[in-house]
């Protein structure tokens, strides 16, 4: 059983923040060689690996908005033909506001896409416009009534805080105006300022809110939505009962699964590839029969890494009994000191065999974990 990821890695225009890969789109003759390429490329894959179960497909970007319906239908009837796709998968797809209206909305949701991930980012014309954002807040509140009359049960909004000149204030009233739309999930990304992008090359001249109001703005913002129903499952992951993201609590149990098109990442049977992050050199290895990706196989430190890092970014934190079974040690004695600093000012708590972190340690993840890593045995000391 897997995951299934697909990367399009089309954009009407580049964000001043954002270091994903993705190419300006150039036409439709683009988007048909992409399509035709990843078509192609599925069915090889899942040739290779025999045709596994399939429960959840995540269409990522890039910008999946602006494939047309057309194009989700023929890559969902090729996954329906290729893998044992899940009768209730899971579907979901990364939308931006300016692509979305009730013409292709509704064409989405008949193509077989029932989840969406619009990305507002901002609920504020003037902290979109100063990080480069193609729309407006009224286009991200029409695109989510768009998807909604499209018959979209399952629609969340993306967010990210931290913008230059926002404040506490303004993060609560968006946030508070998200959430009087109703979505089902919320994803609040702190911003990230990113080596090579244009916000990182001001960020001296750029008025960023400082270490004490983005602490607030994280616990505020977190305390604001779980008061509203919506409980975090994730650093930067809130959702209703029932409405986590199905392909994303995968990822994070470490589960395998798939990336397709240019610059995916797959994990499978202990192996990481990485498809090229360049649509030229993909397409051209895609033609020619041959496999571009770069194959990393994970040796022991490398999987309890990804075990220690995956977990402990979700509420429900990291299972002790899965470190024991993997490294044959108790992670609790490995890392008493830590754990007793974090437990003792309300960062992290032990519960029914768990050590998870709580919003308040959630902040400051990246710390807690990288100390993880270093009681990390070199060896397993599991018999094998
Ligand atoms: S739309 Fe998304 S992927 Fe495209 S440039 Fe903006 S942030 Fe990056």
């Amino acid at each position: 059983m897997m995951l299934l990821y697909i990367h399009v890695p089309f954009c009407r225009r580049k964000c001043r923040y954002c270091a994903f890969y993705s190419e300006p789109l150039r036409g439709d003759g683009q988007l048909r060689l992409w399509l035709n390429a990843l078509l192609t490329d599925m069915r090889r894959q899942a040739d290779a690996l025999g045709h596994p179960r399939v429960r959840t497909v995540f269409f990522g970007g890039g910008t999946p908005s602006l494939l047309s319906p057309a194009a989700f239908g023929q890559i969902l009837d090729a996954a329906a033909v290729c893998f044992s796709l899940d009768g209730d998968a899971e579907i979901s797809m990364e939308a931006n506001p300016d692509s979305v209206n009730a013409e292709n909305a509704a064409g989405f949701r008949t193509a077989g896409v029932n989840r969406v991930s619009l990305g507002a980012q901002a609920l504020d014309d003037a902290l979109l416009n100063a990080v480069g954002r193609v729309h407006d807040k009224a286009a991200a509140i029409a695109a989510f009534r768009a998807l909604r009359t499209a018959g979209f049960d399952n629609v969340g909004l993306d967010f990210i805080w931290g913008l230059p000149d926002e404040t506490l204030a303004s993060w609560k009233t968006q946030l508070s105006e998200a959430v009087a739309l109703g979505p089902e999930h919320l994803s609040c990304y702190g911003l990230t300022l990113e080596e090579g992008t244009p916000l990182f090359r001001e960020r001296a001249s750029l008025n960023f809110p400082d270490e004490e109001e983005s602490a607030a703005m994280y616990e505020e913002g977190g305390d604001l939505l779980e008061s509203a129903g919506y409980k975090q499952y994730e650093i930067s992951n809130y959702a209703k009962p029932g409405r986590a993201c199905r392909h994303n609590l995968g990822y994070w149990a470490g589960e395998d699964y798939l990336g397709l098109g240019p610059d995916a990442v797959s994990c499978l049977n202990g192996r990481r590839v990485t498809q090229p992050s360049d649509l030229g050199a993909w397409l051209s290895a895609v033609d020619a029969g041959q496999d571009a990706a770069e194959t990393e196989i994970l040796g022991f430190r490398e999987r309890v890494e990804e075990l220690v890092m995956l977990r402990l970014r979700t509420a429900e934190g990291l299972r002790l009994d899965d470190y024991r079974v993997l490294t044959g040690r108790d992670f609790l004695a490995d890392n008493r000191s830590l754990i007793d600093a974090l437990t003792r000012r309300s960062m992290a708590e032990l519960r029914n065999g768990r050590f998870f972190l709580t919003r308040k340690g959630m902040l400051v993840s990246n710390a807690v974990i990288e100390q993880c890593f270093e009681t990390i045995p070199t060896t397993t000391e599991v018999d094998v």
